[in-house]
């Protein structure tokens, strides 16, 4: 009789182009028990929306598994452990991990179960080329995405592997998945306040089905994604990202569907290319989740008493008065998503015009999105912020104004989500307050004068910097 293999379900949650997961069939010949872990150390700081999102795709990843996924929920070792003495595997497989947690998480995995004799096998990755891979001759990792994105384009891309056939999917009580969501969102900072805590009601679809029909709209009118993405009205973005994030797609997929040598092609690679790079930055760099990427900037004044939490606030809830900002703020908490020009036009306000602490707001932005993703997220955060691997980026401070005009000149976007605006005429309703017109009464008027604070902001950059340079 076969031996069964426990294939360890994390961010791979799909059949098709699954390495790990032929290797766990493989071994079993076929013999497969497949199993989700709820683990409160993820959990908890994972807001209501991602939790809905990933039980919606773990809801369609067990309809494609006959109903057989065994949720359990606990620490990974025990409860691995206990799902080998029920159903009789000696070898746990998985997706290999590389952000930090789950780094130190598998280490110890794999410790403890060779203890009670299991052997784990930690396969592949959630990218095209595995983090730490593309080094200079020095051997170290990028810490400039163009140097970066030379070394990664010239790596193999190993076409993708169909799903696996012949499997007998092994049954074990299991969980219902209420639990990922009640263990969802516990470890809730304290700026937050009474910022709403529901779950985004318009999230995507999720599941292996629904990505391949994004992919397959997406390759349809790829065409015109490099000027297209920069406008918030379109939809010519992929809108992939909740499906990347939790591997229901794998970018070598993406990449292998989306084949050409288009510039508008290129400039979709090279997107693939910025999460690949954030994720090997925080390979090399595990601490530049939790704290600025430059030390220089780390002395940074930020604002954190009782106005600056009303002012974060006003942010979160899509109410500081700038249209843009208060469009992208209020698409995040309706859909759970928010378009890439626009996270960097809030985050750039929250940060130069409101002078808070880019983690209030990357903490925000995890607790939202439904493909919240630590690395994208943080050095997306501070990409904007100015304190992240970029060169000399401190006068990075965008225009709300400008971008809104530049971007969304009719005002379609921010009609979209600012109710309030929605019988302003362009360009008003792309002014502060929504400008002078008379049919703004409803719409806050603007919470600081962004001239003024980009002039503090540039003060308090200048000031970090020389602290940083006298070392005190
Ligand atoms: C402040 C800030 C926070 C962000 N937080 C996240 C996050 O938590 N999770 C996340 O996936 N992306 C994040 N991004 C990157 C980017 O905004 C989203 O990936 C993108 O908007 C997703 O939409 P899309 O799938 O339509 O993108 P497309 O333009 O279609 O891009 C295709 C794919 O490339 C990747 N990608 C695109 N742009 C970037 C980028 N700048 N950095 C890293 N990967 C990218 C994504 O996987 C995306 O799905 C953040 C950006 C900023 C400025």
């Amino acid at each position: 009789m076969n031996t069964p293999t426990i294939f360890w379900f994390r961010r791979d949650l799909r059949l098709a182009d699954n390495p790990a997961l032929r290797e766990a069939v493989r071994r079993s010949n076929g013999l497969v028990l497949a199993t989700f872990i709820i683990d409160d150390e993820l959990s908890a700081p994972a807001g209501p929306t991602r939790a809905r999102y990933l039980r919606r795709t773990l809801e369609a990843l067990d309809a494609s598994l006959d109903g057989s996924i065994v949720i359990r929920r606990g620490e990974p070792s025990r409860v691995l452990a206990a799902l080998a003495n029920e159903c009789g595997a000696r070898t746990v497989v998985a997706t290999a991990d590389f952000a930090p947690y789950g780094r130190a998480r598998d280490q110890r995995v794999r410790e403890d179960l060779r203890e009670a004799n299991i052997e784990t096998m930690f396969l592949d990755s959630p990218y095209v080329v595995v983090p730490g891979t593309v080094r200079n001759q020095a051997g170290a990792g990028y810490l400039v995405f163009g140097a970066y994105a030379r070394g990664w384009s010239t790596e193999p891309l190993p076409a993708p592997l169909d799903a696996p056939s012949d499997v007998t999917w092994l049954r074990a009580p299991s969980l219902a998945l209420d639990e990922l969501e009640d263990a969802a969102g516990t470890r809730r900072p304290s700026y937050f306040g009474d910022l709403p805590d529901a779950p985004a009601p318009r999230l995507m679809a999720a599941g292996e089905e629904a990505a391949f029909a994004q992919l397959a709209l997406f390759r349809a009118h790829l065409d015109g994604y490099a000027q297209g993405r920069d406008v918030p009205s379109r939809d010519a973005t992929s809108r992939l990202s909740p499906f990347v994030r939790f591997g229901v797609l794998h970018p070598r997929q993406v990449l292998a569907a989306l084949s050409g040598t288009s510039p508008d092609h290129q400039k979709f690679v090279d997107e693939i290319g910025w999460r690949e790079f954030y994720a090997d930055v925080l390979f090399h760099h595990p601490a530049s989740a939790r704290q600025s990427f430059q030390g220089s900037m780390r002395p940074l004044r930020y604002d954190n008493d009782a106005k600056a939490q009303e002012r974060f606030r006003a942010w979160a809830l899509g109410e500081t008065g700038y249209p843009l900002v208060d469009a992208g703020m209020r698409q995040l908490l309706e859909e759970g998503w928010m378009h890439n020009r626009v996270r960097m036009v809030a985050a750039s306000f929250l940060v130069k015009h409101l002078h808070l602490d880019w983690r209030w707001g990357a903490r925000w932005f995890m607790w939202r999105l439904a493909d919240g993703d630590l690395a994208s997220n943080q050095h997306g955060w501070q990409w904007t912020a100015g304190t992240g691997t970029d060169a000399a980026p401190f006068h990075r401070i965008f225009n709300p104004t400008l971008q809104a005009k530049r971007f969304d000149p009719d005002g379609v976007y921010v009609k979209r989500y600012v109710e309030e605006l929605r019988d302003t005429p362009a360009p008003d309703c792309l002014e502060p307050g929504g400008g002078s017109s008379l049919f703004n009464a409803r719409y806050v008027a603007p919470l600081v004068d962004a001239n003024e604070e980009r002039l503090e902001a540039l003060a308090r950059f200048a000031e970090a910097r020389e602290l940083a340079r006298s070392g005190s």
